[in-house]
């Protein structure tokens, strides 16, 4: 089968394809063919050592596609079955083995494609808006990389919520489709100072809740904006890591709370792996969120779907196909 690994940490030229036998599954795992991976952001981090594997790594996180093996005690899934998963490694391939209480089966309504698209980035919307800080009508949140591939499923599920959402973007197209997504402002923050446009679009008050994918450029910045005993939700590093804090600081900005979430905490056990994933599915089935697709790229353009991911040339989800 062919398969995406990358022998030496650096740049989107390190993701190459293999020739390897198709894995067995063994105890508790299922062989997956894959139809559709999804790209993440943390697959960059991989990529470039940022998150350390031992190499070679095998990158992807994420995909959907049909069971056609399952190993002993695999109980959670039959040969035939359509799932979809997220967080385990090495999905940029042919086939993957799985550990089976990974999986999620596939509503009929839901297609491959959309299934890749919505798992890892849904679930993290989900996580975010749901659970690490609930939103609720009343409240005032910020995302950052409110057109990315997580921001425009966070601000569809905030605004499901009732929270206003004010959102950051790059471009005049991202604007537009973070406001098509539901966001009531947004703010450029690679052209002016989020800071003022922030607090001008929130009455002088600041936020309730900061969503931020970004990291080190945006991070500071964003505890000045949160309103006293705001949350700050630092979910990622798109610009580079956040430097260390000191503590103190979260006291004199106004005894503000700050989470540094991952999905696999927020995922922790089966059943919660479950629920997250029957009401993202449910949504879109029901037509209340809407995936975007930016583009699909055979699989062994995986380079350059990187380079598009990390030149902030993409709007919502990149998929890879195999050939
Ligand atoms: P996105 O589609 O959001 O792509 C990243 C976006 O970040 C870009 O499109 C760009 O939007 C913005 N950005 C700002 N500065 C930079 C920069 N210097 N380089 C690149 N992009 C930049 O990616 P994902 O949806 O896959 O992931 C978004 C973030 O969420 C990542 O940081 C990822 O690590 C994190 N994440 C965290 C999870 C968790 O469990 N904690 C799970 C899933 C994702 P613009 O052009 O508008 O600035």
């Amino acid at each position: 089968m062919k398969a995406i690994l990358v022998r030496t940490c650096g740049g989107p030229e390190q993701l190459q394809v293999n020739e390897l036998p198709v894995p067995a599954p063994g105890p508790g795992q299922a062989l997956v063919k894959i139809a559709a991976a999804g790209v993440n952001f943390i697959d960059i981090y991989y990529r470039t050592g940022l998150y350390k594997a031992s190499l070679p790594i095998a990158i992807g996180m994420e995909a959907a596609g049909t069971v056609e093996a399952v190993g002993p005690d695999a109980s959670e899934v039959a040969v035939g079955d359509r799932v979809a998963y997220a967080l385990s490694r090495g999905s940029y391939a042919e086939y993957a083995v799985v550990p089976s209480a990974m999986l999620v089966k596939l509503p009929d309504q839901i297609d491959f494609e959309t299934a890749a698209a919505a798992m890892l980035q849904g679930l993290t919307a989900h996580f975010l808006a749901v659970s690490a800080y609930p939103l609720k009508e009343g409240v005032t949140a910020l995302i950052h990389a409110a057109a990315g591939g997580v921001g425009l499923l966070l601000v569809q599920i905030a605004k499901m919520r009732g929270a206003r959402v004010l959102g950051t973007v790059s471009t005049q197209a991202k604007a537009d489709l973070a406001i098509e997504a539901g966001a009531d402002g947004v703010i450029f923050y690679s052209r002016d100072d989020f800071e003022p446009e922030v607090r001008r679009l929130s009455s002088g008050h600041g936020v309730d809740v900061v969503y931020d994918s970004v990291g080190a450029a945006t991070f500071l910045k964003g505890l000045n904006l949160l309103r006293p005993r705001g949350t700050m939700v630092s979910f990622g590093q798109s610009s580079g890591p956040v430097a260390p804090l000191d503590p103190q600081l979260l006291s004199q900005k106004g005894s503000l709370f700050l989470t540094r979430p991952k999905l696999g905490d927020y995922c922790a056990t089966r059943l919660e792996l479950l629920w997250r994933a029957d009401e993202v599915f449910g949504w879109i089935a029901g037509g209340q969120l809407k995936i975007r697709v930016d583009h699909t790229y055979p699989l062994r353009e995986a380079a350059l779907a990187h380079h598009d991911l990390e030149g902030r040339r993409t709007s919502g989800k990149l998929l890879l196909i195999p050939d």
